[in-house]
């Protein structure tokens, strides 16, 4: 059992059988040293794939997105939810939220991202797959490429994980849970 899946085990919170939570560690309140031990495994386990680019979505990938991008030595780009009046040429997605239960537009300027990209997409959860699913297409609306996946913590019973497979992609989880039942987290 690596550090992260310990934390998990010990400070997460089964809110239902769907949903977990991890903001007193990962995506509101952050262990710092937790996030560079999670930049280190994951630039670890991509470092081979030639990746030019990170790329996450706002709010609670950024962190863990940037531990991975410092340790890789590559920028790092975080899609936004709203689009901001300065950017100029943006690239756009439409993603159903699934905490918020809510469809938003992914957006990120057009220029940061080139045909040429290497694409290293972090998040902090996989669910089922829509918010991977606006990466996916911001990323072939330019025709870079996309990599390898790289995921905190993925429910591995929701559609994202087998979305992800069949498509080839490169996926490595740093926790894998097979099921929330009766209020335990349940690793695969
Ligand atoms: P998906 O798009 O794969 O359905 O869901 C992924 C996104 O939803 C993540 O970026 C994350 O913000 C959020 N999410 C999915 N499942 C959970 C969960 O169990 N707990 C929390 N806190 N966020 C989740």
């Amino acid at each position: 059992m690596n550090n992260f899946q310990k934390t998990l085990l010990e400070q997460g919170k089964v809110i239902n059988e769907t949903v977990l939570k991890v903001d007193n560690f990962l995506n509101h309140c952050i262990d710092p040293t937790l996030m560079d031990d999670i930049g280190n495994q994951f630039a670890e386990y991509f470092k081979n794939k030639g990746i030019t680019k990170v790329i996450t979505i706002e709010s609670g990938g950024i962190v863990p997105a940037y531990a991975t991008a410092l340790k890789l030595g590559v920028p790092l780009v975080f899609c936004k939810k709203a689009k901001p009046s300065t950017m100029n040429n943006p690239l756009t997605s439409s993603v159903f939220s699934f905490t918020k239960n809510t469809t938003y537009t992914l957006v990120m300027e057009s220029d940061y991202l080139s045909k040429d990209d290497q694409i290293l997409f972090i998040d902090d959860f996989l669910a089922n797959g829509a918010a991977f699913k606006g990466i996916e297409d911001l990323i072939s609306q330019k025709g870079a490429h996309l990599k390898g996946v790289g995921i905190c913590i993925e429910k591995s019973w929701q559609e994202g994980h087998s979305y992800i497979m069949n498509k080839g992609y490169d996926l490595f989880c740093l926790a894998s849970i097979a099921s929330l039942q009766n209020g335990q987290i349940h690793f695969s």
